[in-house]
């Protein structure tokens, strides 16, 4: 089987979306050389196996894999031929979506931006599955240096190195907008500058346990 490891992987970390996006939204793809395996569209999350992953080349067109593959996969192959991650997560999760339907990025509130860049920025809106939506999404990851995007009137997208990362850090992000979106309903949110924000990525890269010998 093509891919097997990455879809195992998809069939193991798809019911996460459950938590995270309502009903059968959003999808979530893991990347080895210039395929990936994504969800299937239209179908709920937990029912699915490694054959039925469908596996895409970054031609856009399915190798491999008895469903049909998502709706955005012009979104996940734009991101993939663009820079590469590992993995990409979108969802509609609650408080990420608020902030795309006011149109808001989101600015470093708390130093656990640094996960995903020093801020996450706004990708225009274009219908869903759309070549013009992973362009604008590609672009507002771009200009921002961020591995995270909100999409307006529809939701978000984050990148990882794997969909372990890949999905810690959209709970994150879905954290952060949460907070934000709180502080805003009382006062102004004040925002992390350059040089803490600089301060906390050099933390961030010995942060947790040593690698074992
Ligand atoms: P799929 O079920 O086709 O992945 O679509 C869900 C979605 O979120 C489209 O933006
Ligand atoms: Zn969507």
């Amino acid at each position: 089987m093509t891919l097997e490891r990455e879809r195992e992987a998809v069939v193991r970390h798809a019911p996460a979306l459950a938590d995270l996006t309502p009903a059968r939204t959003g999808n979530l793809s893991v990347r080895r050389g210039d395929a990936f395996a994504i969800t299937p569209t239209g179908v709920p999350y937990d029912s699915f196996d490694a054959t039925d992953v469908p596996v895409v080349g970054f031609d856009g067109e399915q190798k491999d894999g008895n469903m049909t593959p998502s709706s955005e996969v012009p979104m996940h192959t734009g991101i993939y031929r663009h820079d590469e991650p590992g993995a990409i997560v979108h969802t509609h999760s609650t408080w990420a979506t608020t902030m795309a339907t006011l149109h808001e990025s989101l600015p470093p509130v708390h130093y656990m931006i640094v996960a995903v860049g020093r801020r996450v920025p706004l990708a225009d809106y274009a219908p869903y599955g759309t070549e013009e939506l992973a362009a604008n999404v590609v672009a507002a990851m771009a200009e921002a240096g961020s591995s995270a995007a909100i999409i307006e009137n529809h939701g978000l997208v984050v990148t990882g190195p794997d969909l372990e990362t890949a999905l810690e850090n959209t709970r994150h992000v879905e954290e952060l907008c949460r907070l934000y979106l709180r502080a805003s309903a009382v006062g102004e949110p004040t925002t992390l500058t350059d040089e803490q924000l600089a301060t906390v990525e050099e933390k961030f890269a010995s942060y947790g346990q040593p690698d074992p010998e």
